[in-house]
């Protein structure tokens, strides 16, 4: 087993040298955080997840998840995580300190997240999903609901989750037919089935509670006939009993990954006893859930970065130890065998592998301090901010899950046979980060949001807005002599994903939206490429700074070293993929697109 699975030097300099984030104790919301505090809650995170979390992630996957005579069973460290968050007031994080919270910065709330998924993400999911329904509980229910749910959720007691999906409604939401009828006495009945729902039951946790997607009786169609209940599994009655909701579970998921989180199918209502209680107005549901929705998106890619950095760690240790093979130059056969991390070829995977884990979490940080800006601002500030997330969103989710996957391939590639055995950590993490590019929204999805509606955001705003915060970091790192070449490098990148997104506004203006958006994947990795090369210049202007003072030595001149290194790394062996897209993007041709013949036989 791995001894590592984050640097938390990485996280402390993206933190604070990067990001910045002491600058946020200037606003009142945040002044009880400063860079010393928020050092030691980023340690504090670590040891709980060493003693919580990291011990646990292969039992997990091996004891996954039971189902017999109707009822769930799943490894007992879940229950005890949910008891040690709540209970340390982790799972009300980022939320305000009168609606239990603690108030962190986003930014630090994240690294949370981002600490324990790579400890063991078959366990954090549980209380990620609880903080994201308890805040749309927060954010939107009346004093009735807040009173009797939202202490039960943040102290972990109860489970919290989204019911969305259904058997015909995937990706597609307006489809639900999950119906909601209302009664006399203030509830509504509930009939339908969700499927796919993480965290949707398990035994030893005193209730669960559905934050689920309906259509009152009669609404109008398509998206804007949703709402959102709060459906319990079993209901709150008189004397602080809980008596059974009408929720019944029809059965568990078997699953490639995350093995030890368990998603169920729910039929709600089939004894016609199910209640559920609206939240907020009628119909309004769907941009109620998008609250939880985008947050739980940040979480995701946070996760995968996560999963990814934990892979690196486990393959650089044994690339470190195993060894096979001479250097090149030194093939006298009469000397010993070298450790594999001397070959170029497995020094390529690494720094790709580091590439994408430290330049997906920086990525993540720049989304949730523009989350914490815009939560602390007004005006045109606010707005810009909400603007920026909006854009990045579908990218802070895709970039650490895609190139995560390949990051993570890598991984097992540099253990040979070992990867692909139970020995080691990193078949488990190729199988656990794969469901990352399907659940809060497939690739595809993702794709489609970005051009068909990020990028179009207020006739273009969120994008002029994202240039011109590229614009400012090519600007600094061209001041810096060793850095101009990298500079110049993101800079024509960013024009030619300008002269990208006017081709296919082009398109758009001919009415053809299905030729227009048919790239929209092709088009987001692009993006996604240029979003991570301009966080990897950002740390490259902090990096050269330091070096340039000259006053590190030993190990810390090493780490700022390394991060020049995997910059360049990113921007000579990854970065220029985008030309390839531009290639394909541009070219004219309409091979996707489903023509008078169906030429896939
Ligand atoms: C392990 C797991 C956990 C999950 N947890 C939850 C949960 O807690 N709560 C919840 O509500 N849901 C959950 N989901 C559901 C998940 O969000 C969906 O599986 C996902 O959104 C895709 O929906 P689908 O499976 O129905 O696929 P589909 O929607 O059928 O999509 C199939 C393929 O078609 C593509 N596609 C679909 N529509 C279009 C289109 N218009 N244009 C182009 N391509 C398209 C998709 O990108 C995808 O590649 C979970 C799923 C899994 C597997």
């Amino acid at each position: 087993m791995a001894l590592q699975y984050v640097d938390m030097s990485n996280i402390k300099f993206l933190l604070h040298e990067v990001h910045k984030v002491g600058d946020l104790a200037r606003y009142p919301e945040y002044s009880e955080y400063d860079d010393d505090s928020i050092s030691m809650i980023v340690e504090t995170l670590k040891e709980l997840a060493d003693t919580y979390l990291f011990p646990y992630l292969e039992e997990c996957d091996r004891t996954g998840v039971k189902y017999e005579n109707g009822k769930v069973t799943v490894h007992p460290q879940v229950v005890k995580v949910m008891k040690m968050m709540g209970e340390n007031g982790w799972i009300g994080a980022p939320y305000p300190v009168e609606a239990g919270g603690m108030q962190l910065p986003h930014m630090v709330a994240i690294l949370n997240e981002f600490i324990f998924a790579a400890a063991n993400n078959n366990l954090n999911g549980y209380p990620s999903l609880t903080m994201g329904a308890a805040g749309l509980i927060i954010s939107f229910a009346n004093d009735a609901l807040k009173e009797t749910y939202l202490e039960k959720m943040l102290t972990g007691k109860w489970q919290g989750t989204m019911a969305l999906t259904e058997p015909q409604a995937g990706s597609s939401l307006s489809d639900i037919t999950t119906t909601a009828i209302p009664t006399e006495d203030g509830h509504y009945k509930i009939k339908g089935t969700k499927t796919f729902i993480s965290a949707g039951d398990y035994e030893g946790i005193e209730n669960i509670v559905h934050l689920t997607l309906a259509k009152i009786e009669g609404a109008p169609t398509g998206a804007k006939g949703i709402s959102l209940f709060v459906i319990p599994q079993k209901r709150p009655a008189a004397g602080g009993k809980l008596e059974p909701n009408g929720v019944a579970t029809a059965g568990v998921f078997h699953k490639l990954g995350q093995r030890g989180y368990v998603t169920v199918q729910l039929a709600l209502g089939d004894d016609d006893n199910c209640h559920g209680w609206l939240v907020g107005k009628p119909h309004h549901g769907l941009a109620y859930m998008f609250q939880m929705m985008n947050a739980s998106r940040i979480s995701v890619g946070t996760h995968a970065a996560a999963i990814t950095s934990a892979a690196y760690h486990a393959s650089l240790e044994f690339a470190r130890e195993r060894v096979q093979g001479r250097r090149w130059n030194e093939r006298d056969l009469t000397l010993p065998q070298t450790e594999i991390i001397n070959h170029p070829d497995i020094r390529r995977m690494l720094f790709m592998q580091k590439a994408v884990a430290e330049g997906g979490l920086s990525l993540v940080l720049q989304c949730t301090r523009y989350e914490d800006l815009h939560h602390v601002s007004e005006g045109e500030e606010k707005e810009k901010y909400d603007l920026l997330l909006e854009l990045l969103t579908p990218l802070v989710k895709t970039f650490p899950a895609d190139a995560g996957l390949q990051a993570v391939s890598n991984g097992l590639q540099v253990l040979g046979g070992s990867g692909f055995c139970e020995d080691y950590p990193l078949e488990q993490y190729y199988r656990d980060i794969r469901i990352m590019s399907i659940y809060e929204g497939t690739t595809g999805i993702q794709s489609l949001d970005l051009l068909g509606r990020k990028v179009q955001l207020q006739q273009g705003k969120a994008f002029k807005l994202f240039l011109a915060e590229t614009q400012q970091t090519i600007a600094a790192a061209a001041e810096i002599p060793a850095l101009q070449k990298y500079a110049g490098q993101l800079k024509s990148e960013v024009e030619n994903l300008v002269g990208v997104t006017k081709h296919l506004g082009k398109i758009a203006a001919t009415g053809d939206i299905e030729l227009f958006l048919a790239d929209a994947t092709p088009y987001q990795q692009m993006f996604s490429l240029i979003a991570i090369a301009w966080q990897w210049l950002k740390q490259g202007i902090v990096a050269s700074s330091v070096l340039q003072a000259g006053e590190k030595s030993g190990d810390d001149l090493i780490f700022y070293e390394s991060k020049i290194h995997t910059m360049k790394y990113f921007f000579v062996y990854q970065l220029p993929e985008t030309r390839a897209l531009t290639t394909s993007i541009t070219s004219g041709e309409k091979l996707t697109v489903l023509g008078d013949k169906d030429l896939l036989i």
